[in-house]
């Protein structure tokens, strides 16, 4: 038996990345799994590799939500797990300065309506489907960035930042009216996928200094992989997280558990 055997799951943003590690992992614990993506040779590649199902999903748009919920009422008959998943930096696409001086109006709520927006109609839609069998696990993915400022990210980590909020928001409501739908937010650190692909360049020399110098940063001593941040989707998402609901789960290397500045005795 899977550890989310027989579960039917929602993973947006899922066709590379984090979401496409968390789909596969999700699909080898037993669940059925259906890939969004706005990629969708990609996430139909994938989805064809590891069952279930594609749709093309653009986050943003709410009648592309009800269509795709509708759709999986259809096919699946429910929804059992929810990954918020998917969001943009706002650095790889043609979006300027993304500093709080310089970032145009446009910029900020574009990167807004994708991350924010997103997973404000996932929650909205996805609960709307749960309620009806009585329960489900919605997990949304924050960052660190929401919880720390980000200076050269602005429009990222606030968009970031609401999710945290919206997260708890949505877990009480769902408790007050009895539907048992858990919600929790994640926040990885540095994972090293596509996102980081405009910040590391594309330069072999420079990407391994620039690594190196995350790494010095974080106390584990290196970034994380797709599958450390799939492996807490996983937990989230099963039976064994039930009395879990509201929280917000860092998975960082030990970053925030600490501070740059912290006292030491001189030697
Ligand atoms: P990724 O490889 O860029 O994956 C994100 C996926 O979401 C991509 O397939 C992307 O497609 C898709 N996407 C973008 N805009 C979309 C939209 N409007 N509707 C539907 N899908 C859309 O990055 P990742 O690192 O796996 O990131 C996944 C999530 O984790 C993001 O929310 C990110 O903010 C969060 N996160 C990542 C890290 C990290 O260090 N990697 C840390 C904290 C949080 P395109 O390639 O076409 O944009």
């Amino acid at each position: 038996m899977g550890r989310v055997q027989g579960k039917i799951a929602l993973v947006t943003g899922g066709a590379r990345g984090i979401g496409a590690a968390t789909a596969e992992l999700l699909a080898a614990e037993g669940a059925t799994v259906i890939i969004t993506d706005i990629l969708e040779e990609e996430g139909k590649a994938l989805s064809d590799k590891i069952g279930g199902g594609f749709y093309p999903l653009d986050v943003s748009s709410e009648s592309q939500w009800q269509r795709v919920i509708s759709s999986i009422e259809k096919e699946f008959g429910r929804l059992d797990i929810l990954f918020n998943n998917a969001g943009i930096i706002g650095l790889s696409e043609d979006l300027g300065s993304q500093d709080p001086e310089n970032i145009s109006l446009e910029s900020w709520h574009h990167v807004h309506q994708i991350n924010l927006d997103g997973v404000f109609l996932g929650c909205k839609h996805g609960m709307g489907l749960m309620k009806k069998q009585g329960g489900g696990s919605i997990i949304n993915m924050s960052s660190r960035s929401g919880i720390v400022g980000i200076p050269g990210a602005s429009a990222y980590a606030s968009s970031k930042a609401a999710i945290r909020n919206h997260t708890k928001t949505v877990a009480l409501y769902c408790a007050e009216k009895k539907y048992g739908i858990r919600c929790n937010s994640l926040h990885p650190g540095a994972i090293l996928t596509p996102i980081w692909d405009p910040m590391l360049g594309t330069h072999p020399g420079t990407r391994e200094k620039i690594i190196a110098g995350i790494e010095a940063g974080i106390p584990l001593g290196h970034m994380g992989e797709p599958l450390d941040v799939a492996y807490a989707v996983l937990y989230l998402g099963s039976e064994e997280s039930t009395y879990i609901t509201g929280i917000e789960l860092t998975l960082d290397g030990g970053i925030l558990a600490g501070s740059a500045a912290s006292p030491q005795k001189a030697e």
